[in-house]
């Protein structure tokens, strides 16, 4: 006898049939002998309706009333369910947030479980009883009742919470869609179901816009082992698994907060190539990482930056040993890029430089918190080292900074992260070689761009702009300074861009500019009409070729790349808004991950 957590999303139990399928498929769960706790979502698109209506009341209600409003979609849903439980004679019992004791932080709208009292769920299970819990909310204080939501989506991470509470056998996540798909069916219809993915790959997909999965809920099923299946709740077949080494054991208490910063890693045998003036147009980042590829030289980190006029910069990192050959090749294709796409840009400068190091701070505790990389930056600025590349994942900043500070920068980090373990340069993972390179694409279409001249190139410059973002609970994503060095009254200044999500960008923007005068910089530029297109894979690891392939299929659609940036396992790209769609489909026919037969989507 197991005892399983399953959880139902919206469109499952969108309508009084709905629930009524719902109901049986418990019930069946239970007849095979199983004990069950089951996570409800509000009716089909409720809370969307809800938020509607605090819209048209107001522009800005309160974040309290917000959650105390959207906390009543899930109390519709969970009575409803155990009525129709109680008419298929089975015995259950629905109970809020509040009731079952899911502690948060007292962070209305987006606050994180501390922990959950399994008491009163252990009593009516013993009891027989199928607990139907509303999901998505929690009580901040116990005393005074004050509710609280987890964030939109945040059903899946009240269910895999409960799964770590209860030590349930395994978690199941019912939805729409047959499982985790290698993209958004409704975007592309070729998308083809995944058997299995890792943990950390579905945390990438799952922050870079795939919403199968709340990201936070992947955290926590990666932090304390448990196993997770995402189903249809229309269907008995067998839906994707998202697989986790087993963790060290931890505590329940702070569940959701734990840590932020899981580990310090290091690398010092890289070094940096860095392509100044390439044109701005299609085809280059393909040409470019095309003939790296060809020479199978094994780029890192990618950055793309903003560009100014009509040019970019490009600049990437290779391991040392590998450096000669990476220079010769961009120092043979610098000039071919300039005079055959756009001679009138001129010539390209190729820029090397040995003796960097790579500095990164990773854990899934960063989502979602801005003052994560401000405080790694703050750090590194006290510590006098100067920061030369940023490239950032939603769980991973990586810093690229002189060699000769990496010892210094560890230790800071590792002071402030309070990570006792000895920092680890990153073990080589070898994927296996079933390992597909690409496991699957998403596009976010929710993001803007700001971009910002002539910040001042010294330490604790990046600091202070994403503390004053952090400040402003503005998460920040895709951070890229640009390679180019302006001299702005006798001092360097480079131009930083970075991408935010949209609802965030023009309070940000004001907040900026205003803060100009006192920081220095100059002006700063908002577009809004960007999409984001990522690539997702721990195949891709020391693989050569993986970013031209994506590049190359971008450019054979003269779909122009705006920013390129970098984690280990996955390659995201800015284009062009309108030329979203279009993207997501090319790329993921250019993997091969197209496949013949239909996913079935409901409407
Ligand atoms: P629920 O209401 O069950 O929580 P969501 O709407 O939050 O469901 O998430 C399921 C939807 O996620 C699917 O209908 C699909 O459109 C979308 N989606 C985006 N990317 C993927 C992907 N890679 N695999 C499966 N579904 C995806
Ligand atoms: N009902 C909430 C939402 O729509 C939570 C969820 O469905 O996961 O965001
Ligand atoms: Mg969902």
């Amino acid at each position: 006898m197991a005892l399983i957590v399953q959880k139902y999303g919206g469109s499952s139990v969108g309508s009084v049939e709905r629930i009524q399928a719902v109901a049986q498929r418990v019930h069946n769960t239970v007849k095979a002998g199983n004990s069950l706790v089951v996570v409800v979502s509000a009716m089909g698109k409720t809370t969307d309706g809800l938020v509607k209506l605090a819209n048209e009341l107001s522009k800005n209600p309160s974040r309290r009333e917000m959650d105390m409003l959207l906390s009543t979609g899930e109390q519709v849903s969970i009575a409803l369910l155990s009525m129709a439980l109680q008419e298929l004679g089975q015995p259950a019992i629905s109970l809020t947030g509040a009731q079952v004791g899911i502690v948060t932080e007292a962070e209305y709208s987006r606050a994180r479980i501390l922990r959950i009292e399994t008491t009163r769920m252990e009593r009516h299970i013993n009891e027989g009883k199928v607990v139907v819990v509303a999901g998505f909310q929690g009580v901040c204080s116990t005393e005074e009742l004050e509710f609280t939501t987890l964030g939109r989506g945040g059903s899946d991470t009240s269910a895999v919470a409960l799964a770590a509470a209860l030590r349930a056998d395994f978690c199941e996540i019912y939805t729409d869609v047959p499982g985790i798909l290698t993209t958004d069916p409704r975007l592309v219809a070729e998308a083809q179901l995944i058997d299995e993915i890792t943990s950390d790959e579905m945390l990438e997909l799952a922050s870079l816009g795939a919403k199968v999965l709340h990201p936070r809920a992947v955290e926590i099923a990666r932090n304390f082992g448990m196993p997770l299946v995402v189903r249809s709740s229309w269907t008995d077949a067998p839906g994707t698994w998202v697989t986790s080494p087993k963790p060290q054991p931890r505590s329940l208490i702070d569940l959701e907060l734990a840590r932020t910063v899981d580990g310090v890693e290091f690398d010092t045998n890289q070094a940096k190539v860095a392509l100044l003036r390439v044109p701005d147009q299609p085809g280059v980042a393909a040409r470019l990482f095309g003939e790296i590829a060809r020479q199978k030289v094994d780029v890192d980190l990618i950055i793309q930056s903003i560009h100014e006029g009509n040019s970019n910069d490009i600049a990437f990192t290779v391991m040392t040993p590998i450096l000669k050959k990476a220079e010769a090749v961009a120092s043979a294709i610098a000039p071919v890029l300039c005079s055959q796409i756009n001679p009138k840009v001129g010539e390209a400068e190729v820029m090397v430089q040995q003796n960097i190091a790579k500095v990164s701070i990773a854990g899934a505790g960063m989502i979602g918190r801005p003052g994560v990389a401000a405080q790694m930056f703050a750090t590194l600025a006290e510590a006098g080292v100067n920061i030369q590349m940023i490239s950032t994942s939603e769980v991973k900043v990586s810093c690229v900074v002189d060699a000769l500070m990496c010892d210094r920068a560890v230790a800071a980090l590792r002071e402030v992260f309070e990570i006792e373990t000895s920092p680890t340069p990153p073990t080589p993972l070898l994927p296996l070689s079933s390992t597909p390179l690409v496991r699957a694409v998403a596009l976010d279409m929710n993001q803007a761009r700001l971009a910002i001249r002539q910040v001042q190139d010294r330490p604790g410059t990046a600091a202070k702009l994403f503390g004053l973002l952090a400040r402003y609970n503005v998460s920040v994503d895709m951070i890229i300074q640009s390679q180019r060095c302006h001299m702005v009254n006798g001092l360097p200044t480079r131009d930083i861009a970075f991408t935010v999500a949209r609802m965030d960008a023009e309070a940000a923007r004001e907040m900026l500019q205003e803060a100009a005068g006192e920081f220095g910089w100059g002006e700063v530029v908002l577009d809004n009409a960007i999409a984001k297109v990522s690539i997702v894979g721990a195949g891709m690891v020391g693989q050569p070729g993986v970013a031209a392939k994506m590049f190359e299929a971008l450019a054979q659609h003269k779909i122009n790349i705006q920013m390129i940036a970098t984690s280990e396992i996955k390659i995201s790209c800015v284009v062009d808004r309108e030329q979203g769609v279009k993207a997501l489909q090319v790329i993921h026919t250019a993997f091969g991950l197209a496949g013949s037969e239909r996913i079935q989507v409901p409407a």
